[in-house]
């Protein structure tokens, strides 16, 4: 087994550092050699920044804005947009909240029925535990519980195995993934999940195909006769409404209020915020599931919180206070109270259990919360009402907006 810790240190400078290193192969080499999955602890050929990305440990914006300070948007073309297909599916669920509710409620009924169906359970268990005979399918299950990542490319195939050979509900897949993943995302899990299933762009799968799983894994794998030669879309017809997010950016000027800082987003200082009274720093790993967290994701998500004290505390001034409490209600009214304090500041809080606890919390203790948006968000977002494309093609006015040029 791998040692992950060794391989995403919770702190901010190992991600700089690792974006720094990857940044000279962002251009051509990553667009030539990104779909290869050459096993456990050789992944170099692809950043692997998403746990921190994930965790805004690092930003998007400073991912780019490194990246064209090496290359031209055109030499890093598919970098660059690998990294906003993050912002699309986080734009893409914000406008269907719907699709994340249904994913959530089916996946109660499953987990119900996994209590009450031997089959279903039984089958449940030999894909997750690595044990269902296909052999790249049970190493990439060993490999994301041993390591909580995953290629791409082996995310693809999997679940598409999961999905089209296995016929297992895309829902517990998706679970399962979510779980372990220390990038596990609402957004980029739910909806790449759709997407291999036909869901997200209506009626197109993708299906694994041994002589590419043998191919992009330089032979490790080749699962001939193994897996289903046909993907026929899912269906799901329940209506799901498009909404625009809200964003609310108040004023701050001359007003008290305290800095909450989530796992969803772990650097504050970046956030246009000055002058917090006090800093409350949610520690507890959020349930993602009614199904337990996996043991790596569990430790990831409060190790960089925790790891991003001192930082935060020098860049404010003010000294942090953390909170292991899981009842966020109880730890937020305590820290409003006890600070008196009447407003709470924090990032914006995407679709997902984070913004379900914080905003019930704030309710119950009376609290005025505001969400503040990063510009790269707002700019994001508003383009990933539909399909990617519509997306891309805006993403040199929102380079420019942020004033990300290539340098030279
Ligand atoms: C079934 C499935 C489930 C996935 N679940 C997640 C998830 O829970 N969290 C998550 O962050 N990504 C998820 N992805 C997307 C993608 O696999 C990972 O972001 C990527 O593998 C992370 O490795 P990297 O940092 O080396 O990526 P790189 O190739 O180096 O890309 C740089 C960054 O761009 C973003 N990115 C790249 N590809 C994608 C993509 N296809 N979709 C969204 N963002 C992307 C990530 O933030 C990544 O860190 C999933 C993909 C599939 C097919």
């Amino acid at each position: 087994m791998i040692e992950p810790v060794a391989l995403w240190p919770p702190e901010r400078q190992h991600a700089l550092k690792r974006l720094r290193a990857f940044v000279p192969q962002a251009g051509h080499l990553y667009a030539k050699q990104r779909y290869f999955d050459f096993g456990p602890g050789k992944h170099g050929k692809v950043s692997r920044l998403s746990p921190w990305l994930r965790h805004r440990v690092i930003t998007e914006q400073e991912v780019l804005k490194t990246t064209l300070d090496s290359h031209t948007q055109t030499e890093a073309e598919k970098f660059i947009q690998e990294v906003f297909w993050r912002g699309y599916f986080k734009g893409w669920l914000e406008h269907r909240p719907d699709v994340w509710r249904y994913y959530k409620s089916d996946l109660v009924e499953l987990t119900d029925r996994l209590e009450k169906e031997a089959g279903l359970a039984r089958q449940y268990e030999t894909a997750t535990s690595g044990e269902t005979g296909i052999a790249c399918f049970d190493a990439w299950a060993t490999e994301l519980v041993e390591t909580g990542y995953l290629h791409n490319h082996a995310r693809m195939w999997f679940a598409s195995i999961w999905i089209f050979t296995l016929k297992l509900p895309w829902q517990l897949g998706a679970d399962f993934f979510y779980r372990h993943l220390l990038d596990g995302d609402p957004a980029s899990n739910t909806c790449s999940w759709r997407w291999v299933g036909g869901l997200h762009t209506i009626g197109k799968t993708y299906l694994a195909r041994a002589d590419n799983i043998e191919k992009f894994t330089a032979g490790r794998f080749s699962p001939r006769e193994q897996l289903a030669s046909t993907a026929i879309a899912l269906e799901d017809n329940r209506p799901v409404q498009l909404l625009a997010p809200k964003f609310n950016n108040a004023e701050l000027e001359g007003r008290r209020f305290g800095l909450l800082v989530t796992e969803e987003d772990c650097h504050p200082e970046s956030l246009g915020v000055s002058n917090p009274s006090s800093i409350l720093i949610l520690l507890t790993a959020t349930p993602r599931s009614v199904l337990p967290l996996g043991k790596l994701s569990a430790e990831f998500a409060p190790s960089v919180l925790n790891a991003s004290r001192g930082r935060i505390e020098k860049h404010f001034c003010v000294e942090t206070i953390t909170t292991e409490e899981n009842d966020w209600s109880i730890a937020i009214s305590e820290w409003m109270r006890e600070n008196d304090l009447k407003v709470c500041v924090t990032s914006h809080l995407p679709l997902g259990p984070v913004a379900k606890r914080v905003k019930s919390a704030a309710r119950a203790s009376g609290v005025e919360l505001i969400e503040r948006t990063r510009a790269y968000d707002q700019l994001t977002w508003r383009h990933a009402k539909k399909g990617f494309f519509g997306l891309k093609k805006k993403i040199p006015s929102i380079l420019a907006d942020l004033n990300l040029r290539a340098h030279g």
